[in-house]
């Protein structure tokens, strides 16, 4: 049978899915001028997945699964597509193969960009992507620029008592080394040392941030296209911090009245989605986004047993892709 893996058994992320609902989340494509990098997808790729979901689940047009969440009438079985961090590959790639299966999708946006910034947690996933062979090419790099730089003996000292197995369970496809990465970028160095450390790394390898910037995120035609087209565009923070439930209550606040008033002047209508940036939230940034009028929310996992309207479940494509026989 189509769902199952090379050894026979069914892939239990694809079977999950019967048992609840909620959102897939899609990141990046490569095709159509876009270069294949670590955890790209490309079209015909997706197409299969979408397959091999349709076979376990109800795939909904977004307006549809957002209209059920909203009246509460979601039943085990109904997942709709998600996109974060208005990703030019997304539009260029998947939307294509979206179109032809009479898909919509929500695309959760952050708005910084669309006002001449730079999202640098997007622009270093493809300077990652770009530039070194695999993620432990760019480890190798990274570490050792750390070792040149004022957080070295931080990093060491908090690298000693660390256990990767115990650091973000949720996330089974991460390695060890994805894992110690992620501990140091976001318990041990904090925003500002990690973009020192970051803008230091791409100007040692010849790049520019400008040049690595070229065509990443969509502009805001695009955005007004897909909500003509009757796709949902939502929140995802105005600058995407990787730890917005830190700030504090007045910074969350302008991080997402901001990112409201964008999409709301560009759109003409106010967006009442969320999608929580890198799953950081706590519960006063889900009192800020109610105050905003956000009623429907998504998160980066599938954690949760009981969850609330701001917190909707979403399993990583990644996990489908690993036993789908998909690719
Ligand atoms: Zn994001």
């Amino acid at each position: 049978m189509r769902l199952s893996t090379p050894s026979g058994t069914q892939n239990p992320a694809l079977q999950a899915l019967s048992a609840s609902a909620g959102g897939l989340m899609f990141h990046h494509f490569h095709g159509v001028g876009h270069p294949p990098g670590q955890g790209t997808i490309a079209a015909d790729v997706l197409d299969r997945l979408l397959a091999d979901v349709a076979e376990c689940a109800r795939l909904l047009p977004a307006a549809e699964w957002l209209e059920r969440a909203l009246s509460q009438r979601l039943t085990p079985g109904d997942w709709c597509l998600t996109f974060d961090d208005n990703l030019r590959s997304q539009y260029d790639v998947a939307l294509p193969v979206l179109e032809q299966r009479g898909l919509t999708a929500f695309w959760f946006v952050s708005t910084s960009v669309l006002q001449g910034h730079l999202c640098r947690t997007t622009l270093y996933q493809r300077f990652v992507q770009r530039c070194f062979r695999d993620p432990d090419a760019f480890y190798d790099a990274f570490f050792a620029a750390i070792r040149q730089s004022p957080a070295r003996e931080a990093v060491g000292d908090a690298l000693r008592g660390f256990d990767p197995g115990a650091y973000l369970p949720a996330f089974p496809f991460y390695t060890p080394a994805d894992r110690r990465f992620r501990f140091v970028r976001d318990e041990v160095l904090g925003p500002d040392a990690y973009r020192r450390i970051m803008d230091d790394l791409i100007r040692s390898t010849g790049r520019t941030l400008s040049e690595l910037s070229a065509g990443l995120w969509l502009e805001a035609a695009h955005l007004l296209r897909l909500h003509e087209r009757g796709h949902v565009i939502g929140l995802h923070s105005h600058t995407h911090p990787t730890r917005i439930a830190e700030l504090s209550a007045a910074a969350q606040q302008r991080e997402y009245a901001a990112n409201l008033a964008c999409l709301e002047s560009l759109l003409g209508q106010a967006p009442i989605c969320v999608s929580h940036p890198c799953n950081s939230y706590s519960d006063r940034t889900l009192a800020i986004l109610r105050r905003l009028g956000v009623r429907v929310g998504f998160r980066a996992d599938m954690t949760l047993r009981e969850h609330g309207p701001l917190e909707h479940p979403r399993q990583d494509c990644t996990n489908l892709r690993r036993a789908a026989r998909s690719d």
